[in-house]
């Protein structure tokens, strides 16, 4: 029997750096990190400084150790946490790590080695006692990672190329989206085919409309395009993410009014949200 329960849940929402500090605790200061549980299996979104937290909880939880971890892309507020997530100094650990954005010039292992590498780091990658498998596709295949779970992925528009997931699950649909730029007045068919009808479409919600022009070709979005985009697709619940390290709890919170004004139920994700797809 299949444990039914579909859980996603936030450990990092913020973009571009961790910002802790006062004026963030509500909305929290880790970078993308996100947790989905279908039924046993666990699967990780990004490995930011929310990974490290997450760790803590994994082996805190004594829950199975064998899990999958797909990058959205390698940029650093990606891929910080794993020198410090804690299952990849035990030795019971088997995590099998993806990405679909370095092929064919390089690879998920070499591009994690070269950020536990010196004078970058102290210690090299080898040191993890986990095992752990590395598995370079194409954003646009079709993955399985195990029985019971589909995962389409596609190409995001972002500088050095990301990749955007579609996790369906006991009938559910949550799409993973960030880091991308949209170009005005458009709906790119990429992001439109993984969110078709998702109960769940976590968006590249960087900007505001009002911020955009100033930040034109730097990678990401706005929770505006996020809620056109959703509309378009028949999305059930928009959550904003990867926030803006300058947007302090205060401004969070207008954009958490405006969004649910613009499309009720919009949720500005925050560290600790739990969903139920
Ligand atoms: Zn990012
Ligand atoms: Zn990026």
């Amino acid at each position: 029997m299949v444990d039914p329960d579909f859980t996603v849940r936030f450990w990092g929402v913020r973009g571009s750096i961790a910002c802790p500090g006062p004026d963030t605790i509500r909305y929290g200061g880790n970078t993308s990190c996100v947790e989905m549980r279908c039924g046993e299996h666990l699967l990780i979104f990004d490995g930011g400084s929310g990974l490290r937290p997450l760790g803590q909880e994994l082996l805190r939880t004594a829950h199975s150790l064998d899990f999958d971890l797909f990058y959205s892309h390698t940029h650093f507020d990606h891929i910080v946490g794993l020198p410090f997530f804690a299952p990849c100094y035990d030795a019971r650990s088997h995590i099998r790590i993806w990405a679909g954005h370095l092929k064919p010039n390089s690879g998920i292992e070499a591009v994690l080695g070269k950020m536990m590498s010196p004078p970058l780091f102290p210690i090299p990658i080898d040191i993890f006692a986990a095992t752990l498998e590395f598995r370079d596709f194409s954003a646009g295949d079709a993955l399985t990672p195990c029985p019971g779970i589909t995962l389409e992925t596609g190409p995001l528009n972002h500088p050095n190329g990301a990749t955007g997931y579609r996790l369906e699950f006991n009938g559910k649909a949550v799409a993973y989206i960030t880091d991308t730029e949209h170009q005005p007045g458009a709906l790119d068919p990429n992001v439109m085919r993984l969110i078709d009808h998702a109960d769940v479409m976590i968006y590249d919600a960087t900007y505001t409309d009002d911020e955009y022009p100033t930040h034109h070709d730097w990678g990401h979005s706005t929770w505006q395009q996020g809620v056109r985009l959703a509309d378009a697709a028949a999305v059930d619940r928009l959550i904003l993410f990867h926030h803006d390290p300058e947007h302090d709890d205060a401004f969070m919170d207008r954009v958490a009014a405006d969004a649910a004004k613009a499309r009720p139920g919009t949720v500005v994700a925050y560290e600790g949200l739990v969903l139920r797809p």
